[in-house]
């Protein structure tokens, strides 16, 4: 890394830092720890949906609800040809909510990406280590969903209920 012993202001901010050294050369230039911070949030993402090709939860939630109004519609159409004597085709309660839940495990490879993450960050894990705390979290994330599912009514505030407290899991996972 070439040492920079001039510039104070972020080369992509233009923010003034308190000294030379908080300036690291990267390829865009001499940045802040700020931007580098975001820089490595972006490649993450970018790892995420392009490398890895994991879909984002909001689109995979987003895919179940057009099925579901696909199959409403169906059950709609059938319903005026045959009136009420004609059985509606399955879609209870309680399958919906199962359906919707499916997405909210973690797949092999998010796995993969958190342990990747976990063993090459700044303050590299133990393969072992890093393992025992995906295992942990997938525990966590199991009694989130079943302590939701008693709790909520609807779809949308078990969405957001869940997102909130799976973005806590995965804060505090990071930062034990
Ligand atoms: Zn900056």
């Amino acid at each position: 890394m070439k040492k920079n012993n001039f510039k104070t202001n972020c080369d992509k901010c233009v923010k003034k830092v308190s000294s030379p050294k908080k300036l690291k050369k990267v390829n865009e230039g001499y940045l802040c720890n700020k931007c580098r911070k975001e820089n490595r949030k972006d490649h993450r993402e970018f790892l995420k949906r392009d490398i890895l090709k994991i879909p984002k939860r909001s689109d995979l939630l987003k895919g179940w609800a057009e099925k579901r109004k696909a199959k409403e519609k169906e059950q709609e159409r059938l319903r005026k040809i045959y009136g009420d004597a004609k059985p509606q085709i399955k879609s209870s309660k309680k399958d919906k909510l199962k359906i919707n839940i499916l997405g909210l495990y973690l797949t092999k490879d998010e796995r993969l990406f958190l342990y990747k993450k976990l063993v090459q960050g700044e303050n590299p894990l133990s393969s072992e280590e890093a393992n025992k705390r995906i295992k942990n979290l997938t525990e966590q994330n199991k009694r989130l969903i079943e302590e939701l599912r008693n709790k909520v009514k609807t779809q949308g505030e078990f969405k957001k209920k869940f997102d909130e407290a799976f973005a806590k899991l995965l804060m505090e996972m990071e930062n034990e």
